[in-house]
Order: structure tokens, then sequence, then C-alpha cells
């Protein structure tokens, strides 16, 4: 940082447990043995300023600074320009990257912008680090209780066994993490082997110590490989937990207590257990379920070094068809050791909805219940299971009764998805033919598999401040043209319309934006917020537009509520492009660039906005919101909040008429994208694309495939005439019947008609 900022001192201070104080814990250019021995409160000095404000701070002069505190220990009285970030986690400030010039100097935007960068990416490694060393420290009485309560929350169950079921069956109930039913054989993961396994350890230690070591760097090397196969498999979400696990092989601390240990006991398995049990005692204790969980990563980690001590790769015995693998908790190294195929669901006795085990099933549909008390103990390898992920529930060999209902349910539904996703490869196309594309809003690179799982015409939306939201800490440039490029890749030659930060409003982070906004909706966000933070919106742009060179890219602007917005939204992307070419980096010159239609001023001056963009795609969520004043987040309007209002229709008509006026592609990106009842009006209005989940692509494709483009149309000249949403509804739902595919008004009757449909062979 020191030299990349031309700075004289690079310092990071780091809290404490009780979060009150900052420790000098690493220097550049300030005395060595400051290190540890420079501490202050947090309502001390410009590095606790930093922490308490939580926002960067910038001085030219810091001695002139009230705040200015002077601590002889470090030498600091020849620097002046003083420049600090802080690291937040979860709204708490857990440290500060500060750095220091001896001459005074004027920090420019991209200083700050560099230094936050770093500041974000170095929060990770020091969590990770503290989280380690919390082995040790005592819990307070109060977290204690806090983690009894937790527990009690979540409705862990503490005895999980309950009476036998009429029939001899067994029902545990734990937490449905990943929805679904599965019925299958139980195949336990044996858990147990490595720890019954026999060990002798050397006659030497230090041999015992190397053989350790060297468990260890075998296992970090294993998890390299994993991280990258579960990568190139699932995306980088999965390959970024790995990573997590090969920060704790390479920790410091875990590796001193190992050496330690192993010389203690003089048996390298004994002494990685000892850690090991260590770790997990500290861990559980904590009260922040999260945090709590991550001890499961380090149980995941110190099981592969011992596999590898004992010399035993994983235990791979062939999978059933369908097994309900039962385990100990769901950890994410089993994920690239299963043969995910065979797997029909996975059950766990410990373990939360937010362990990484159960994202990754989650992610991938596996339907998955963790924290069943007592789950190991009472089933049998080879009997029957079935596995409710909705209901969080799991029968050991039930009766014929229940096991036929489960099998009824699963047949219904695999029926109706397998008719659907029979349709994949064909296009959305009206009986008389009109083409309509079904493409999928997505935000995360997990989600890239269900575009083509579903049978998506390319991504309508790629909200990128999803990856932003979820990433711990704002992703630098090369991040984001790293991720836009992978979704670019992923699905060409189809096309990925990139829509730019859509930040605010109820998409809040603490980096950017204007806190305690009175009416953040109609206050500085999206497009706005982009324009007033220009450095980190050019930033994005020249990632996005890095990423367009397969030519499949499109760029869209979110919120726009007026020409001059757009226009200066376009001088911005100009100057991006300029500041590629001067760097000679290649994008595609002919990319492009439209606009979202979400606010009622931009639908009624569309033909306007119209000339001076390529493309429009009609965003229904806020459309709604601000054409009906009715806040998208707000649970006591949510009754008024309906994007079939007729109003809506107006707006979402008028922008069709302008686009088409111009010569330009409308979409529509909203939610209602995806609701049956909307699909035979939009179609009406002559919208092109329809964006939406990409799970519900194959029903609204079955519902294009049914109507006639004619009626459409005409069914939608009445709703856009309609007086209210209700008859809008309700030509919706007429449509629907008369296409044969709703044999009553209400929504809920929807999978019959596709299953009758499927049985009766109709494709
Ligand atoms: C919309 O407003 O319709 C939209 C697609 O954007 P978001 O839901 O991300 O605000
Ligand atoms: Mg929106």
């Amino acid at each position: 940082m020191a030299k990349r900022l031309d700075a004289d001192v690079c310092s990071l201070y780091l809290c404490g447990s009780d979060l009150d104080r900052l420790t000098l814990r690493a220097t550049v250019g300030l005395r060595r043995d400051a290190v540890g021995n420079v501490v202050l409160r947090l309502d001390e000095g410009l590095v606790g300023l930093a922490a308490e404000r939580m926002e960067p701070v910038v001085i030219d002069r810091a001695s002139e600074h009230p705040r200015y505190k002077y601590f002889p220990e470090t030498g600091e009285e020849r620097f002046e320009s003083f420049m600090a970030a802080p690291l937040i986690v979860r709204n708490v400030p857990i440290g500060v990257l500060a750095v220091q010039t001896v001459n005074v100097r004027r920090f420019e935007q991209g200083d700050v912008e560099t230094l936050l960068t770093c500041a974000q990416l170095l929060m990770p490694v020091v969590l990770n680090a503290q989280l380690i060393d919390a082995a040790g420290l005592p819990l307070l009485e109060e977290q204690r209780v806090a983690v009894d309560e937790e527990l009690a929350q979540h409705g862990i169950p503490i005895t999980g066994v309950k009476p036998a079921r009429a029939g001899g069956g067994i029902e545990l109930a734990g937490i449905g993490t990943a929805r679904g039913i599965a019925i299958g054989p139980v195949s336990k993961l044996g858990q147990m082997d490595l720890e019954r396994m026999e060990y002798t350890p050397s006659s030497s230690v230090e041999q015992e110590e190397r053989d350790l070591m060297q468990a260890v760097h075998d296992a970090r090397r294993e998890l390299d490989d994993t991280g990258e196969e579960m990568g190139e498999q699932f995306g980088p979400d999965f390959a970024a937990v790995f990573n997590t696990h090969i920060q704790i092989l390479e920790d410091k601390g875990f590796l001193a207590k190992l050496k330690e240990a192993v010389r203690a006991e003089r048996d390298g398995l004994a002494a990685l257990r000892g850690v090991l049990a260590v770790y997990r005692k500290q861990f559980e204790r904590i009260a922040d379920p999260y945090f709590r969980e991550r001890a499961w990563d380090v149980e995941d980690v110190g099981r592969r070094v011992m596999a590898r001590l004992l010399g035993v790769r994983h235990d791979t015995a062939p999978l059933p068809e369908g097994a309900v693998v039962v385990v100990d908790n769901i950890l994410p190294g089993y994920f690239a050791r299963l043969d995910l195929e065979k797997v029909g669901a996975i059950i766990s006795e410990h373990g939360g909805p937010t362990s990484h085990g159960a994202i990754f099933a989650r992610t991938l549909e596996i339907p998955a219940i963790s924290g069943i008390a007592g789950v190991l103990d009472a089933c049998r390898p080879g009997e029957l299971a079935i596995v409710d992920g909705d209901e969080g529930k799991v029968y050991f060999s039930p009766d014929e009764h229940l096991v036929g209902e489960y099998e009824r349910a699963q047949q219904r539904a695999a029926v109706a998805i397998q008719h659907l996703d029979a349709m994949r490869a064909r296009p959305a196309e009206t009986r008389d033919g009109r083409r309509i594309r079904l493409s999928a809003n997505v935000g995360l690179v997990s989600d890239l598999r269900l575009v083509e799982q579903h049978g998506a015409d390319g991504i309508g939306l790629f909200r990128t401040e999803l990856p932003v939201l979820a990433h711990r800490g704002f992703p630098d440039e090369y991040e984001q043209e790293q991720l836009y490029e992978r979704v670019a890749r992923a699905v060409a030659p189809r096309s990925v319309t990139i829509r730019t930060l859509d930040l605010g409003g109820d998409k809040d982070i603490a980096e950017f934006g204007v806190e305690n906004e009175e009416n953040p909706q109609l206050g500085c966000r999206s497009i706005r917020l982009s324009l007033e933070e220009e450095g980190v919106f050019r930033a994005q742009l020249r990632a996005i537009l890095r990423a367009s060179v397969g030519g499949n890219v499109r760029l869209m602007l979110p919120m726009v509520s007026s020409l001059p917005e757009l226009r200066q939204a376009k001088r911005v992307i100009e100057v991006a492009r300029g500041e590629l070419d001067d760097a000679g980096h290649a994008y595609d010159r002919d990319i492009p660039i439209g606009l979202m239609i979400e606010v009622p001023s931009a639908a009624l001056t569309a033909d306007a906005l119209a000339r001076e963009c390529d493309f429009f795609s009609i965003g229904t969520n806020d459309l709604t919101q601000y054409t009906l004043a009715v806040d998208r987040t707000n649970e006591h309007v949510a009754h008024l909040y309906t994007p079939l209002h007729p109003a809506v229709l107006a707006l979402i008509d008028a922008s069709g008429r302008a686009a088409r006026r111009a010569g330009i592609p409308v979409s529509l990106c909203g939610e209602m994208a995806g609701n049956p009842l909307a699909v035979p009006i939009l179609v009406g209005l002559g919208i092109e694309e329809l964006s939406g989940t990409p799970s519900g692509v194959p029903v609204i494709k079955e519902i294009v495939h049914a109507l006639d483009a004619g009626e459409a149309e005409a069914a939608a000249r009445v709703a856009r005439d309609a007086g209210t949403a209700e008859e809008v509804h309700a030509i919706g739902g007429r449509v629907l019947r008369e296409a044969g595919l709703l044999d009553h008004a209400d929504i809920g009757g929807w999978l019959r008609p596709i299953v009758e449909k499927a049985e009766r062979g109709v494709a």
C-alpha cells in the first residue's frame, strides 16, 4: 500500500475481542517495536476516528486536527498527511488500515478507493485469523446465554428422536435447508471410520512432526485442486469456500498449535485431534450463528489432514441410486467427493441454514435438512427414508401409506418438470408464429447453470449489485471484469444484458450512498448514485466494456428518469471508452447501450429517450411502485402493489410503442414477466422479450406456446382500458383458460393442467 500510494507509512490496527480498542498490529514506516504496544480507544486519535465513524478519514495536516493524538512509541511526529480506511464486518469496525506521509499532501479520490479496496480485501484474512485466534478466549456468560437463546429460536431440537410412529417408522425433525422431496436408501457417510483407524506414531518426534506437516501440505494441495474443480463446475462462490480452508491451513497460529501439540503428545494424529477439539469447542460457543458454523470449516480441513496422515483418500464407497446421505454435518468437501448424480438428499446431525454446505445443497437443488439431533444413531444403512426438505422432516422405514403419499407428490412434480424441461430446446413461439425471447434474471455466478437448465434465451438482466452485496467488500475493477467476462462466456452466443450498479433504495451498502434519507426509494439511488460516485461508475463501465469483446454484451442503465440523465451517463461511458482506448484495451465498439424504464417520467418521455439509446427494458418492479405510489418493501401497503394495474399497463404500452416507433427492441424484466396471468397481456402489448427467474422460463414458454398473438392483442386492448387490476386479472385468467391452461381462475390450479397435458402426451 505504502509503495503503491507513494506514502511513508502504512499500518494496520486491529480491534481485540472487546471491540473498543485498536492495537497497532503491523506497520511499514513506524517503529517496529511499536507493534503490539500502541493501543488506542475508538474515541481516540485519527485512527480511532475512522473506526468510530466507520468511514474513510482523509486529512492533509493531521497534527492540526483536534482528534490528533501523539503516540511517542511510534515516532510519528515526522508524519503529516493521513488517510485511513476502516475494516467493517456486519456493521462493526474490526480494524483500521492507515497511511501517512512526511510531506503535506492531498490524497486523491482514487487513493481513497485504493485504500478502501485494500481494506476490504484484508478483511476476510483478518477475520479468519481472528476466528482461529478465538480458540482460547473464554466466552462471557451473556454470550453463553445468547447461544442458548439462539439455538432455541432456531428450533434446534435438544432431543431429536420422537416416539416411534405407528407402522414402526421413525420421524425426526430438523431445519429444512434445501427444499424438495427425496425417497431413497440411507447411506451413512463414514465419518467415524477415520476416528477408529489404527495409527502408530513414529518413534522419533521430529519424524512425527514432519509427517504431520507433510499431511498439512498434501491437504493444502488437494484443496487447491478441489477448489479449482468446484469453481469450474459450479462457479467461484463454491471455490471461495475452499480458499477459506486453505487460509486455515496457512494460518501461522494453527500450524504453531499443531507443532506444539505434536511435541507434547509425540503422536501426530492425537495432536491433530486435540487441536481440532479445542477449536470446535470454542467456535461452538460463539454467539453469532454464522461464525459459529465456521467451526465446521475447521473440522472439514482437519479431517482432510487426518485422512492424509492416515494415508487414506476419503471414503469413496459407491452410493446407491437416490441415496439419502446421512452425515454428522454437511461439509463443503462432500460436494467434491460424492457422486452427486446419486445423491437424493443430504441430512445431517449438526449445522444450520447458513453453513456453506447448506448453501451448496440449495444451489444444487439437492433437498437437505440439518440439525437433526440423534439422526446418525437413529437410522440404519440401507433402510428406506423419506426426506421432506420443505417441512424439515425425515421418516425412516415409513409405512406404505406414507411412502405412497410422498411418491405421488414427487411424481406430480416430476411429470410437470419433465414436461416443461422437454421443451427446453424449443423456442417460445405463439401458435401463430410470433417469437418471444424468454431470458433469465441472474445475479450470482452460481445461478448461471440455471440459465442452461431451464432453457433460457440468455440473460435479460444481470444485476451487478448482487455480487457486490454478497461480496465481502466491494469487488475491484479487475474482479468485476473477470466476473462479467465469465458470465458473457457462459451464455455465448446468447446475449447478456449487464445492468450497471443499482444500489441505494432497499439495496443499501455501507460503502456508498447518502445515509438516513427520508425517502430512500425517491433519493440518491441507482443511476443517480452512480453518477455521484463517478470513479466507481467509470471503473464498472470499463469492466463491462472489457467483458464485451465477445460481442454478446448489452450495457443497461437502471432507473433513468430524464433525457439529461441519459446524456450524462452516456458522457461518462464515452470517458470510460476513451480510457480503454488510451490503455489499448479491446472492447465491443458497437455495444448496445440501453436503459430501464422504471419511472413514469421515463415511460412518458419514451420517444425522446428511444431516439438516444439502443434498447429499452421495462422494470415493472419499480415502475409499479412509482406509478402506484406503493413502496415495494412496505408490507402495510403490499395489497395495493399490483403490476397488473391498468395504469402500469398504460405505461408499458407507451414505452413499447415508443420503442417500435424508434425501431429499438423492448423487453420486460420485472417479476411480472414470470406471472402467468400477465404473460398473455404482455405478449398482446407487443413485448418481445420477457426476462424473469430462470426456473419460471419453462412455465412461461408453455403459456406462450398456447397463445395466439392476435387474440392476445385483443385481450391486451381490453385490459389496457380496464378500470381495475381485478378486471385485468380476470382477462388474463380468461385467456389462459381458453388456451386450455387453467381450469379455474385460481392460480393454485396451475400445476394440474400441466400434469394432465403431459399425461395426455401433449408437448
Ligand atoms: C425492476 O425494478 O423491475 C427491476 C427489474 O429491477 P430491480 O428489481 O432489481 O429493482
Ligand atoms: Mg428496479
